[in-house]
């Protein structure tokens, strides 16, 4: 088998709530993660993250040190914010010895020409969100949030959970996709072949006027079946879905 250059993960929505998840997490970081050059966090891998002074918590503070044991050992990490956790900060970056990236992100693996992104700003069609995400994704009103006390901004982050809990319920099936003119926007910006995203718990390979759209999966290994998995680059520039055993999915 030839050599993994890079990891994709992202939707783990890791919680304490959810042991299984960060079981299945840690393992993959020490038996998959480990032997890749570069591992690519693409959003959501915390349920919630009210800001960088809660990286004391004891269980950020497990996330965090095997993240850093892992850049300790020589592999590469790269964050894109989603969602939930695009509070995450230069603090939490140093931590884990991480390098945060733009929220679309082209990179050269392997020579292939990949564009990475979360997938929420591509969900063109929920309108709300949209106008909720250009509102927080603003550094002047995250420099007033994150000035709040950590337990407000904690209560605060919970009540916009169980909101879009709620405003989730009550969409269509297809809102909550992406659109595929904001998908073809982003493959015409970037010239990419290759585009890797998450966000909507929709795991696929798509083809798309000659380009490949691959989707990772959520993360719920208690699931019946379980949910999780990654995406792999290796070093010849063949892309493969794994489930959560490492397994690879259809070719
Ligand atoms: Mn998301």
């Amino acid at each position: 088998m030839s050599e993994v250059c890079a990891l994709f993960i992202s939707d783990l929505h890791l919680q304490p709530a959810h042991p299984a998840t960060s079981a299945a997490f840690f393992s993959f970081l020490e038996r998959h993660a480990r032997h890749a050059q570069q591992l690519y966090l693409l959003g959501d891998l915390f349920e919630y993250w009210a800001g960088d002074d809660d990286i004391a918590d004891p269980f950020h503070a497990q996330v965090v040190a095997a993240l850093r044991a892992l850049s300790d050992a020589g592999v590469a990490l790269y964050w894109i914010a989603g969602n939930r956790d695009f509070l995450v900060g230069a603090r939490f970056a140093e931590a884990a010895n991480l390098t945060l990236l733009p929220e679309t992100w082209v990179a050269d693996i392997a020579g292939l020409k990949v564009v990475l992104l979360h997938g929420d700003a591509q969900c063109t069609q929920d309108t709300k969100y949209m106008e909720f995400r250009a509102m927080v994704r603003q550094p002047a009103w995250q420099q007033q949030f994150t000035a709040l006390p950590l337990a407000q901004r904690k209560a605060i982050v919970a009540g916009l959970r169980e909101d879009s809990r709620k405003a989730q319920g009550g969409k269509s099936y297809e809102i909550m996709d992406v659109t595929p003119q904001a998908i073809a926007n982003v493959f015409a910006q970037t010239g990419a072949e290759v585009m890797i995203h998450g966000h909507t718990h929709r795991p696929a390979l798509h083809h798309v006027d000659g380009k490949r759209r691959y989707v990772l999966p959520d993360w719920e290994p208690d699931a019946t079946p379980p949910r999780g998995g990654w995406i792999s680059i290796d070093g010849q520039g063949q892309v493969r879905r794994h489930d959560l055993s490492g397994a690879v999915i259809d070719p």
